[in-house]
């Protein structure tokens, strides 16, 4: 978990993450991949592409997964310049801008003796399940990246018109849990912050600034609530508009942001002076405008920090969670404020990775290998149970030969 890589034949490489940490971790070795392929956007999929760009690679995503590479590159440079410790460089990020080719969904292209073609992985707003082809050995591989099988707001679900395939890559953040009814889940989070706000508090409402931002915009525009929004959320929303096919309902995601209120850090000030929504990041407070508005309304407890998703082991919000305080200032502070926790998780859940794996078992897949997740053995141990395939949880730096 944190850094996912895969590379097939020493050749073609599906994404290459980084953790962020103190000391960012990378995926395992050194690698010289030909062919590159980027799922999506997010770090723990795509951090060091730019690293790989030295050894000239054919590097291959979708046009939004570029725009948002670059955002998300930016912002590890200026950390990496804070923290001293520069991941890659200005020219590693240009040079992968440049050469990087856009590929749309659906559309089969050749690299390497390889054939590719990239799905619609309805997670994030350009992410893509990556279907591969080896003309040498005639095999078929599908890695389904993070994966999303359920409509949102802001996205249409995955592509499940799928070809068959050999050998499936599938992610299982959520093996073995379930998410709430999407309805009942965003009528709870409304009412939740009517009521905050008809007491006099504020509710602060932390999210990613990839596709968590768009749609709790979205969610709380279909409600009547308007928002201040604040953070690296905006120029996501500015990049993901140049792409708006990508998204399921353009003309609603524009509508929507219309009716916020953009916050700068000139402006921040006022936001606070009435009862306020605040959409920001970091979704898991570590760092960003976030934490300019905990401390603001940490001793109010008419206030509400309402947290959008999963909170990672060792991070601001899980220990918001466990202890009720966060570091803030360099210390660690106690928080008084209610605090919340609602799963618009982005990812498949234990009932949709079944049915995935079942659609591709039913058509012959031979090997199936559950990757990014807490619980990638036990979903293994699942499949090798019900379905007549071969399954690994693999190990970090595990090789293994298909035959
Ligand atoms: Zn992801």
């Amino acid at each position: 978990m944190g850094r996912s890589a895969i590379l097939i034949d020493g050749k073609v490489l599906l994404d290459y993450g980084m953790k962020p940490a103190d000391v960012p971790e990378f995926p395992v070795g050194d690698v010289f991949p030909e062919v590159v392929i980027v799922s999506h956007a997010h770090l723990d999929h795509s951090g060091v592409v730019p690293n790989l760009m030295r050894s000239s690679p054919s590097v291959y995503m979708t046009p939004v997964t570029r725009e948002l590479l670059y955002i998300l590159g930016k912002d590890t440079l200026k950390l990496g310049m804070q923290q001293g410790i520069c991941v890659f460089d200005e020219k590693d990020l240009n040079d992968l801008m440049n050469y990087a080719f856009m590929t749309p969904y659906r559309e089969r292209f050749w690299s390497s003796g390889y054939e590719f073609e990239l799905y619609d992985a309805g997670h994030i707003p350009g992410s893509s399940s990556i279907y591969m082809h080896s003309e040498r050995d005639d095999i078929n591989l599908f890695y389904t990246g993070d994966i999303k099988l359920e409509d949102t707001r802001l996205l249409r679900k995955a592509d499940t018109n799928l070809p068959e395939a050999d050998v499936l890559i599938i992610e299982s953040t959520y093996f073995g849990k379930n998410h709430p009814d999407r309805r009942e889940l965003e009528r709870r989070f409304v009412a939740s912050i009517e009521e905050t706000l008809d007491a006099g508090g504020h509710a602060i409402v932390p999210c990613f600034a990839i596709g968590r931002t768009q749609e709790i915009v979205m969610v709380l525009h279909a409600h009547g609530i308007t928002p201040y929004v604040d953070g690296m959320g905006l120029s996501v929303l500015r990049k993901i508009k140049k792409h708006l096919s990508f998204v399921r309902d353009g003309n609603a995601l524009v509508e929507a942001f219309k009716d916020a209120r953009f916050v700068t850090s000139k402006n921040r000030k006022k936001v606070l002076s009435e009862p306020s929504v605040v959409v920001t990041t970091a979704g898991m407070l570590n760092g960003g405008p976030v934490l300019y508005y905990i401390n603001k309304i940490k001793d109010d407890p008419r206030s509400k920090i309402l947290l959008t998703g999963y909170q990672i082991e060792g991070t601001n919000g899980r220990r918001l969670l466990e202890e009720g305080a966060i570091e803030l200032n360099g210390g660690v502070v106690k928080v008084r404020a209610k605090v919340e926790q609602y799963d618009f998780s982005a990812h498949a859940d234990d009932a949709d990775l079944k049915t995935l794996v079942e659609m591709f078992c039913e058509r012959g897949v031979e090997y199936v290998f559950t990757v990014h997740g807490e619980n990638a053995a036990a979903f293994a141990e699942w499949i090798r149970e019900n379905f007549d395939c071969e399954s690994f949880a693999p190990n970090l730096g595990e090789s293994f030969v298909i035959e």
